[in-house]
């Protein structure tokens, strides 16, 4: 039965009270899973899944209460770059890229070659999803997929992967009991979305079925041709990390303050090996910097946009370039991220927000996460007052605005 009545307890302590039954009771905390699961069941028939897959998966289906408090869930502290990075950029990692890389080396440069997807990259994506294919989650996907469908937060989103997963079973790319992912609905080596797999996965060892688990050759082909389907570019870089001149205007930094590669080179930005950058006027790139001015710098292209498609984070993004950088045989960061900045709670983060704004400089919605907004309004906060604008909170931002204890962290 669905753990879902805990929550109901206070309420169902009330109706102990007014009943002798408990019969009656599961199905007034049930009912409106199981509405939603009928609703689901019809849509599902109305898109012609068969009725044997729709009643095999859907008819006995079960409310995850895990599911909704990992979506919940907020972490405590925001994350700082170095803790990001240094957790999944390890050496381990690269050598085992570097490994994987001579092993499949034929069967990479093929699926390279047909999606214009360079293996470093394959192998990247690969290492971040799931430590190439060491863990694809244990969580029964139909259940993780319909308790998001019949939560509120983002129902119409989750509906349409369930109907995904179902159309995934009735294809033969999967057996219900071997249906399973991260609590999200990540599958497989890549960790896709159902809809991902339906639309971008592709058999490519040519045995009649995508299996995006068990085949190496499907799971690569398949994460090709999806970044190909995001408009990766085959000829250019992700990015690279970049070395800034003294004096530097930080507040030209940003990913929505993109210029052209021969304007970074008038404003003295050079490679990290201190060459100077390619000059080129069709060339956009943005400036990151994810630790603040201490930290290291680096010069995105457009391919970074698409590794953002397909995970919405610059951290996510710049670990991704790097780790194919070093799979691909570069050495280390020239400049290490700072390792012990401050770390901020989400309550800090939210009292900045709302010092920011109420000051005159926009931070948007005092949601708690350090996003572009935040970063722009704590840009324009510090080339105001003086400081070096290049949008981090660091310790003089938030000793001005009074924010936290401003000590910093041993993390
Ligand atoms: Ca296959």
């Amino acid at each position: 039965m669905f753990a879902v009545r805990l929550s109901h307890r206070p309420l169902l302590a009330a109706f102990l009270g007014l009943f002798s039954s408990l019969a009656a009771l599961p199905a007034i905390a049930d009912a409106p899973f199981d509405t939603c699961v009928a609703q689901l069941q019809s849509q599902a028939r109305q898109d012609g899944i068969s009725a044997k897959v729709v009643d095999e998966l859907l008819g006995k289906v079960s409310h995850n209460p895990t599911v909704i408090h990992l979506d919940r869930k907020q972490p405590e502290f925001t994350q700082t770059f170095a803790g990001y990075l240094n957790a999944r950029v390890t050496d381990s990692k690269v050598a085992a890229g570097r490994e994987l890389l001579a092993e499949h080396r034929s069967l990479l440069e093929r699926v390279a070659h047909q999606y214009g997807v360079p293996a470093k990259y394959l192998l990247a994506f690969w290492g971040m999803e799931t430590d190439y294919g060491r863990y694809f989650g244990k969580m029964p996907i139909v259940d993780s997929l319909t308790t998001l469908a019949c939560n509120q937060r983002r129902s119409a989103f989750f509906s349409k992967e369930v109907i995904a997963a179902l159309k995934m079973v009735d294809e033969g790319a999967v057996k219900p009991a071997d249906f399973k992912g991260s609590w999200a609905g990540a599958i497989g080596n890549f960790q896709f979305l159902p809809s991902v797999f339906l639309r971008y996965a592709v058999d490519y060892d040519g045995d009649g079925k995508r299996d995006v688990w068990h085949s190496l050759p499907d799971a690569l082909a398949s994460a090709a041709n999806f970044l190909k389907g995001l408009g990766w570019s085959a000829d250019t870089r992700w990015g690279r990390e970049v070395l800034l001149p003294k004096g530097f205007p930080y507040q030209d930094a940003g990913i929505n303050q993109p210029r052209s590669l021969t304007d970074w080179h008038k404003l003295g930005v050079e490679t990290a090996f201190g060459k100077p950058l390619p000059q080129d006027d069709q060339v956009q790139a943005s400036l990151v910097i994810p630790a603040g001015y201490r930290g290291p710098a680096f010069l995105v292209y457009h391919n970074f946009h698409v590794i953002m498609d397909w995970n919405h984070s610059e951290y996510y993004a710049l670990s991704v370039g790097y780790l194919a950088d070093r799979i691909a045989g570069a050495a280390p960061l020239q400049k290490a991220p700072p390792v012990n900045l401050p770390r901020l709670t989400r309550e800090e983060v939210q009292s900045l927000q709302s010092e920011l704004t109420a000051k005159g400089f926009d931070a948007g919605q005092p949601d708690g996460i350090l996003g572009t907004a935040t970063r722009s309004a704590i840009r324009d906060y510090q080339q105001h007052h003086g400081m070096i604008a290049d949008g981090y909170p660091g310790e003089e931002v938030l000793a001005s605005l009074g924010v936290g204890d401003q000590t910093a962290a041993s993390h």
